[in-house]
């Protein structure tokens, strides 16, 4: 893998900001990277870290220090075994980025499991805290990487928090995490937060590349909540066309071309967590299109934001947003997929209906 992820634009500030930091002796001991899903957080961290690892590290003048990848310290990085960055994390297989780097010792003493785990244990955080203890090998920064830190289930958080308020000299804790509100908020005081920068709209829409229409890379950006690479995914994908068949189907009941049973019948097959989570996004869209279509709203789901908005009620929307949040809460329960959407699609029609009966 390459320690050189350039290809964000949008992450340019960013790079500069730490840089100088860094460079007035500023950069804290702790900070808490946030930021929506699919922006390139991981990458960057892995480039950032990787050049802060790095010996003869190489400047650039938009992307601030790069890891030069040839010296000692880029090649054990490279290799995962730079002894100076630990990276603590639920499932070291799921990592996107520092997936060379080893699990640690007390993960790697567990049995084999059958499903993957999904916190960071106090033992993982006690097995980093006797690393901290003993010095550092290189006599340089160590960087410690939880990822994500909303992982630490209550016990692990107070034990790293413990570590947190008497910080070892030269040593970097950098915590990822989408949902920083789930972080204990005396851990969320330690650190300095910092918000990745996400793109505007013109900016993602030149990042994703003119081999796919304005309107494919529009619409995909509307399902990806502005997020440019998750939209990359769904073009790279082809995934489109997947993404709206439920979306046409909500307005064919409304418009009464199918009915609930049909498009229960038909939602049964999908992978319930994708659903799941297409919904959600889309019942933002729609409350946050509430006030009025943008342009290009209008030119990629004008049509099914105006049947379904006309018909929305936010009370109804809540109540779906709640079955969806239960949805996600029991995604690793076996339940009748047919049944669960039938009641979300009883609500769905309930509100719509209610709303135009109303203003006959
Ligand atoms: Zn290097």
């Amino acid at each position: 893998m390459s320690t050189n992820r350039t290809e964000y634009p949008w992450h340019s500030g960013l790079y500069e900001r730490l840089a100088s930091q860094r460079a007035k002796g500023q950069l804290p001991h702790a900070l808490l990277f946030t930021g929506p899903p699919g922006i390139g957080k991981e990458a960057f961290l892995y480039s950032w870290v990787s050049g802060l690892i790095c010996k003869t590290p190489l400047v650039d003048e938009r992307f601030g220090q790069q890891a030069c990848g040839e010296c000692d310290s880029c090649r054990q990085h490279l290799a995962g075994s730079y002894p100076d960055c630990l990276v603590l994390s639920p499932e070291p297989d799921n990592r996107r980025v520092f997936e060379n780097y080893p699990p640690q010792s007390s993960q790697a003493r567990e049995r084999a499991r059958k499903t993957p785990r999904t916190i960071i244990s106090v033992d993982q955080v006690r097995e980093l805290i006797d690393w901290l203890g003993q010095s550092s090998h290189n006599g340089e920064l160590r960087v410690v990487l939880l990822l994500p830190a909303d992982a630490l289930n209550k016990e692990a958080a107070n034990a790293l928090l413990k570590a947190l308020e008497e910080p070892p000299a030269d040593t970097l804790f950098v915590l990822l995490s989408e949902r920083p509100l789930n972080l204990l908020a005396t851990l969320r005081s330690r650190c300095q937060r910092i918000d990745f920068p996400v793109p505007d709209s013109d900016g993602a829409l030149e990042w994703l590349g003119a081999e796919y229409p304005v309107a494919d890379r529009q619409r995909a950006l509307l399902f990806a909540a502005g997020a440019p690479r998750h939209a990359q995914d769904l073009l790279v994908a082809n995934e489109m066309q997947r993404w709206l068949e439920p979306i046409e189907q909500l307005t064919a009941l409304i418009t009464g071309s199918t009915s609930l049973l049909q498009v229960a019948g038909d939602w049964e097959r999908h992978d319930r967590v994708w659903l799941t989570g297409l919904l959600q996004g889309w019942l933002r869209i729609l409350v946050g299109r509430h006030a009025g279509l943008t342009e290009t709203d209008e030119a990629v789901v004008g049509k099914h934001l105006r049947v379904q908005s006309d018909g929305l009620h936010l009370d109804g929307v809540f109540e779906l947003f709640g079955l969806l949040n239960g949805y996600v809460a029991t995604q690793n329960i076996a339940l009748n997929k047919r049944l669960l959407w039938e009641d979300f699609l009883l609500v769905w029609q309930r509100q719509c209906l209610t709303k135009k009966k109303a203003q006959k």
